[in-house]
């Protein structure tokens, strides 16, 4: 059955978990600066300039909350490894995203984006484990899937599954540029938000 878009709504920028309104059940979105979260967050939404918001001055290094119309919600954490912020502006990072990992009550799923073609960094692999390490549920999505030419797919996929401790069939291979699997990222999504049982 067909997946129609999520409709996804802004709702706070945050600079501290303790400021963002409880959720029934949240999912996480996190990969380094350019991987094509603001690209994919359009395409599950089918809206081209939903993501904007969170690539506003002022808001790239926030908490970015986005809720679905039923009020689970999705958070679109600020992308690390991005150079050309100020040092300071950056070491500020890890305590508030930190403190948003280890704290969000409701928080199911942490969906960690990794580019198809050049991933995973070495950064990519450094949060991945401090996220299982942290207990959290990560769930592996390889973006710009279309960067990747045929003949190298499966060979890629393998590399790309191996460098973070999966086999390939764990790891989702998505394109916002082309629609693909975007469907069956919003499939998943609506189930990843759904808090762990037990
Ligand atoms: P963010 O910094 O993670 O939010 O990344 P963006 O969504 O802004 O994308 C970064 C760059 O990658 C932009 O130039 C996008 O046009 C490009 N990009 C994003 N998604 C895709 C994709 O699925 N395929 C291709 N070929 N390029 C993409």
């Amino acid at each position: 059955m067909a997946t129609p878009p999520l409709r996804l709504r802004f709702v706070m920028s945050a600079k501290r978990v303790a400021d963002l309104p409880a959720t029934p059940g949240e999912v996480a979105i996190v990969g380094r600066s350019n991987v094509g979260k603001s690209s994919l967050i359009n395409a599950l939404a089918n809206r081209n300039a939903l993501a904007r918001v969170s690539k506003s001055p002022g808001r790239t290094q926030l908490l970015n909350l986005f809720e679905l119309a039923d009020g689970r919600t999705v958070m679109d954490l600020p992308g690390y490894g991005y150079a050309q912020v100020p040092a300071a502006v950056r070491a500020g990072w890890p305590a508030m995203i930190e403190g948003y990992l280890l704290g969000r009550e409701g928080l199911a799923t942490v969906v960690a984006l990794i580019d198809a073609e050049v991933g995973p960094t070495k950064l990519d692999v450094t949060t991945l484990a401090w996220l299982r390490t942290a207990g959290l549920t990560v769930a592996v999505v390889a973006t710009k899937a279309d960067k990747v030419k045929a003949t190298k797919r499966d060979r890629r996929k393998a590399e790309l599954a191996d460098g973070v401790s999966l086999s390939p069939a764990d790891v989702l291979w998505v394109s916002a540029a082309k629609g693909t699997n975007v469907e069956e990222l919003r499939r998943r999504l609506l189930s990843w938000t759904a808090p762990p049982r037990g």
